[in-house]
């Protein structure tokens, strides 16, 4: 059963006068408990799909088309309609921890703050939550992390934060929008090994973004595989890997062997 659903996608953006298109027609969904990964080179439109998703586009975007969540139409919903589904349903995994993290608060604040925010908790058993989820996402010795700064992690550690405030809204669709491409290789294993673990063990559904085959060959059940904002292949992943039909397709696989 569809999740998310997005049929004939079209995102331009207003640039200097004119309307240039991002995204020109784009149809897939996630199905409930499945992992789907929308690969492609960069500038391809992969971003803009997913944010609009949730309309965290700029103004100048204009949309078509229609997204559906859970069955909801999402194109024109309220801002409260929205801000529901991403308290509570849809969670977002960025590239760059940094950017998404607030460099002036403590680790326990940013997640204490979507714990009040989202669900009322405070206190000794928020605390709780926020050792909790620390722990679930591998961080040691969480206890005493709480009171660490951004800065005083590593990249992976601040990726593993990120995911943590990911989870805390015990989302049933996670959008994770290359969030391995800034890390060293070594992490970025791990931290994938650590995302299909969640994945499995909470059954969530996964919206997986990337430029990189190896990454979707590890973690996908299927593949869009996405050129100059159209889809031009999707499929299972083991069939799109073993019998790639279109070219472009075909170049990435040879670009990765
Ligand atoms: P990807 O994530 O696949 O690398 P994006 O979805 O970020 O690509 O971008 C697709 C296209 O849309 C690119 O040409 C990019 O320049 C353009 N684009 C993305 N965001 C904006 C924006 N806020 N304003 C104008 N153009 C944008
Ligand atoms: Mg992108």
């Amino acid at each position: 059963m569809s999740l998310l659903s997005f049929e004939n996608l079209k995102v331009s953006f207003h640039q200097n006068g004119a309307l240039s298109p991002a995204v020109k027609g784009v149809t897939f969904d996630v199905c409930k408990g499945e992992t789907v990964a929308l690969v492609g080179e960069s500038g391809s439109g992969k971003s803009v799909t997913a944010l609009s998703s949730v309309s965290l586009l700029p103004d100048s975007a204009v949309i078509e088309g229609s997204i559906k969540y859970n069955g909801q139409e999402l194109c024109g919903a309220s801002e409260k309609e929205l801000r529901k589904l991403r308290g509570n349903a849809i969670s977002f995994i960025f590239q760059e921890p940094m950017t998404s993290l607030n460099p002036l608060h403590t680790i326990e604040k940013q997640l204490s703050e979507i714990l009040l925010v989202h669900q009322g908790q405070r206190g000794t058993k928020a605390r709780a939550r926020v050792i909790e989820l620390l722990m679930q996402v591998g961080i040691h010795d969480p206890e005493n992390r709480l009171k660490d700064y951004p800065h005083q992690l590593s990249g992976g550690q601040r990726q593993r934060v990120m995911i943590a405030m990911a989870l805390a809204n015990g989302p049933d669709l996670l959008i994770a929008d290359e969030p391995t491409t800034a890390l060293d290789v070594t992490i970025q294993a791990q931290i994938l090994t650590l995302l299909r673990d969640l994945q499995a063990s909470m059954g969530m559904s996964m919206l997986f973004i990337t430029h990189d085959l190896g990454i979707v060959r590890k973690l996908a059940d299927r593949v869009c595989v996405m050129k100059d904002g159209v889809i031009v292949e999707a499929g299972m992943t083991k069939d799109i890997f073993d019998a790639p039909s279109h070219p472009y397709t075909k170049m990435l696989l040879d670009a990765e062997t």
